[in-house]
This record gives structure tokens, sequence and C-alpha cells, in this order.
């Protein structure tokens, strides 16, 4: 089978290997079968290596849904009655856990700080300080809104420091930026499976510490289908998830793992580096900036301020690149105009050359003088 090849650079879902797409097409399998609890129970421990956590400390556990389920499950299920969450907060998907906190009631600071910038230790030490009810601390490794990456190990060692457990969002650099769980302080961390492992929508997990996950049974029960301990608990009697799995998606991550183990951590995350390199060589050579100081960047998101020409208009750029085959993003910064390209997914140095090519095509089509002013 042919299958057209689409190079996306927004922040996943990721462009794909042929073979992952292909690993879906399978006979048909009710998930309750033993074959199918085998198949997820070496997922489980394949996820657990991705993130370099011992199995006699650490376990992982699958859901089905999109990569908001697992702040979600984090943050209903980890926190102890009468405590409090702090959210280390500088972008869009920690504010996504302040939201998820307002949702369900859970008293919680929400420590919020520049988004241009990475997060102040200073203020997490002061906060933890004046606040020694706080339980959990939350944020976001990879702000993919913007790209920044957060000191994740630093705000850990203070969050130890002060008693509480760390949980991080590492949505957008687990499998693509180096993480090592326990080296890092993070207590729990989570993905889903069409970002850094490349596989494909509909399959999210968290992977953490197992013995706060049996301490969480007796903590406040606020959702139903989103219950971390439920789900684990289900999973270490019967191998499976509670309700149903997403069954192909799973069928593709399996093959994803064994890929990303083929090429090798070190490897992917090379690839990663170059393709960021050639996005930021393309966009000096015509003149774009970006928006977030290099030193803090991922190496996975590029922010771009819009240039400011009359003709600039995104969408049109947008779907001229798209109807060639190259996915750009918008940007997620409220207070500047930006749009974001992103180097996820088995793609590499020549497609981001590729690119480039059409995304000049596009500005002269649109008559935007380049160099692009501003
Ligand atoms: C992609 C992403 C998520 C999950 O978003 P969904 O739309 O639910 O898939 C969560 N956190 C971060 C940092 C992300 O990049």
């Amino acid at each position: 089978m042919n299958i057209k090849r689409n190079i996306l650079l927004n922040p996943g879902p990721a462009t794909t290997t042929d073979t992952v797409k292909m690993a879906q097409v399978v006979p048909d399998i009710c998930p309750r079968e033993k074959e199918f609890a085998g198949m997820m129970k070496s997922l489980r421990a394949d996820l657990l290596k991705v993130a370099h956590a011992p199995a006699d400390k650490y376990t992982s556990v699958l859901f089905c849904g999109s990569g908001t389920i697992n702040i979600d499950i984090c943050l209903n299920s980890l926190l102890p009655e009468g405590k409090k969450v702090l959210v280390v907060n500088n972008g869009a998907y920690s504010t996504r856990a302040v939201e998820i906190c307002q949702y369900y009631g859970l008293p919680h600071i929400d420590l919020k700080s520049s988004v241009y910038e990475q997060a102040d230790l200073n203020a997490v030490a002061q906060t933890l300080d004046a606040n020694p009810d706080v339980a959990l601390v939350y944020t976001t490794h990879h702000e993919t809104g913007t790209g920044v990456l957060n000191p994740i190990r630093e705000i850990g060692a203070l969050a130890h420091q002060h008693g509480a457990i760390f949980v991080v969002d590492t949505t957008s650099s687990l499998g693509m930026i180096p993480f090592d769980i326990e080296a890092d302080n993070v207590d729990f961390c989570m993905a889903s499976a069409q970002k850094g492992l490349m596989a494909m929508t509909g399959l999210s997990f968290i992977i953490g510490n197992e013995e706060e996950i049996r301490k969480s049974k007796d903590y406040p029960k606020r959702s139903y289908y989103c219950n971390l301990y439920l789900q684990y608990d289900f999973f270490e009697r019967t191998g499976e998830m509670h309700f149903t799995p997403p069954v192909q998606t799973i069928y593709a991550t399996r093959q994803a793992l064994k890929e990303y183990f083929e090429v090798g951590e070190e490897a992917k995350f090379a690839r990663h580096r170059r393709v960021f390199e050639a996005i930021h060589k393309g966009l000096d050579e015509l003149g774009f900036k970006d928006v977030i100081r290099r030193d803090i960047q991922s190496g996975l998101v590029v922010s771009v301020l819009y240039p400011n020409d009359p003709n600039w208009n995104f969408e049109r750029v947008h779907d001229y690149c798209y109807e060639h085959g190259f996915t750009i993003y918008p940007g997620k910064i409220s207070t500047t105009n930006t749009f974001r390209l992103c180097s996820l997914g088995t793609i590499d140095t020549p497609d981001i050359e590729a690119f480039f090519q059409t995304l000049r095509e596009a500005l002269i089509h649109e008559g935007i003088q380049i160099p692009i002013r501003y």
C-alpha cells in the first residue's frame, strides 16, 4: 500500500512511519483475550524503559484518551484530603492544569510567571516555604505553546525537600529529549502515543511511583472514569484496561516502541536536534524572528513572530503549505502573534529543506517581502 507522506510541523500528532501506520491493520480481536492483555503488559514495561524508570519502583498505567486525560487523572487522583496543589505555571499547558483544579474544586496555588521565561525557582521555593499544606507540585516540562523547556530537576528537588510529590506533564518531551524519572526528581510523568513515540492518537499513559498510587487508594474519589488507582488496580488484577482500550492504537504503539528502541534514544534525540537546527537555519535565511531565547528552547518547537507585512495572512500561507504536503501551526501565546514549527515526528533535514522551499514559494505567491520585515 502506498500512503501519501505528509510532513507535520504541528506539535503532534506527528508524522509516522508507514510500518506504524500499517501495524493498525490486524485481524479483529476482542481486547479481553489473554493475547491482548499480554501485549499491554509488555507495552507497559517498554514505556518504563523510555522514562528509565526501574520496574521495582515505578509502574505505567494506560488510558484511552488524548494527552489531557493524564493531566486530569493525576490532579484529581493524587491529592490527599485537606492538601493543596502548587501549579508552577509559565504557559498554556500549565494553565490547563489550573483549569482542571478549578473544575474539580481542588485547593490550589497558581504560581504564574512570564510565558517567555523558564519557571522561577526562587518563587517556587518561597511559595513552598509559605504553604506547608502543598502535597503536589505540578509543572510542564516542555511548554508546547512557546517551546520553553522548564528546569524540572530543580523544581522536583524543591518539591521533595518540602515533602510534596512532583507531577510533570512530559507529553511533548518524553521520548524526544533526555529524561530520567529518578534523576529528574519526578514522581509522575505522562504522555500520549502520538507525540514522542510517533504512534497514533487515542492512547495516553502515566508513568509513576507505584507506592504513591497505592497510597492514593484512600484519597477522595473525584472522578469515576478518570481515577488513577482504579485503573492501576484493574491492570494489576486482570492485566486489562477497566473499559474498552483503543485496540488499533495499541498495536501501532507496540510497533512504534519497537522502532524507538531500534533507532535508540541518543540517535533519536540527535535527529530531533538536527531538524530543530534546520528549522532555525531556514527561518534565519528568510529573515523570520523567533520569540524565545535560544538557550531555553526545548529544541522541539519554534515560536515564530508574524511579519509586519500588510500581505501577511497566516491562514493563506498555511493553506498554500498544506496543499503541498506541509502542515504548519498557529501559535499559543495570547499576547503575541506567532506561529509554530515543530521538530516532532519521523522527519529529517531534507524534509525541512523541502518545506522552506515551499514556504518561500508561498511568501512570493502572497506578495510578502523577503527578507521578512518587522
Ligand atoms: C499535546 C499536549 C498535551 C495533550 O493535548 P491533547 O490535545 O489532549 O492531546 C498535554 N500537554 C502538553 C504539554 C502537550 O504538548
